[in-house]
């Protein structure tokens, strides 16, 4: 067994096995101009609150096998999106609440892909929990955004070619898995 002097956790590098094994626990905030790609996915003209994120470590005894290794993540924002209805800028809030379940490598990954319920990612020493931050959030995103109540009535938009657009370009779960390969060493 390797020491480890004072465990922290950094949210970028985060030694997911030894963070579940200690039940640990990070939060964190950021603007939202810090994630690159939820900005790419917002419109510009709304100040946004911070994108405000918690992380929970769990393990889980299995008869039989290693424990399991858990994360829990629950985030809270509000997006910048063009509403579809009135078609002017809206604040779009999205929370996340979601589980991972962390298996060894992505072949385990996409063995258990069918049957399991819920998330799966792989393993890493250094796994961005940052990067999980922004994949779930645009994950999360409404397909259609729209206020709860417009500010100003307008015309109805009937066949709306966003609307096939927004589908096309959402990510399948999967997709996002494929990302979590751990880097290749050069
Ligand atoms: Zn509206």
């Amino acid at each position: 067994m390797e020491s480890q002097i004072a465990p922290s956790w950094p949210p970028e590098r985060l030694d997911v096995r030894a963070f579940a094994r200690a039940s640990a626990q990070l939060q964190g905030e950021a603007p939202l101009a810090d994630w690159e790609r939820l900005v790419e996915e917002s419109q510009a003209g709304l100040q946004p609150p911070a994108v405000r994120w918690s992380a929970q470590g769990e393990t889980r005894a299995q008869t039989g096998g290693p424990d399991q290794v858990w994360l829990h993540l629950q985030v809270s924002a509000a997006l910048p999106q063009v509403c579809q209805r009135c078609l002017s800028p809206a604040l779009i809030p999205v929370e996340v609440d979601s589980s991972f379940r962390f298996v060894p490598d992505e072949a385990t990954a996409m063995a258990l892909d069918d049957e399991a319920q819920e998330d799966l990612l792989v393993l890493s020493r250094d796994f961005n929990l940052l990067e999980l931050v922004e994949d779930e959030l645009i994950l999360a995103m409404p397909l259609v955004p729209l206020h709860d109540t417009c500010p100003a009535p307008l015309p109805m938009s009937a066949a709306d070619p966003q609307f096939e657009t927004a589908t096309e370009q959402r990510p399948h779960p999967f997709a996002a898995l494929a990302g979590w390969k751990v880097p290749k060493s050069s």
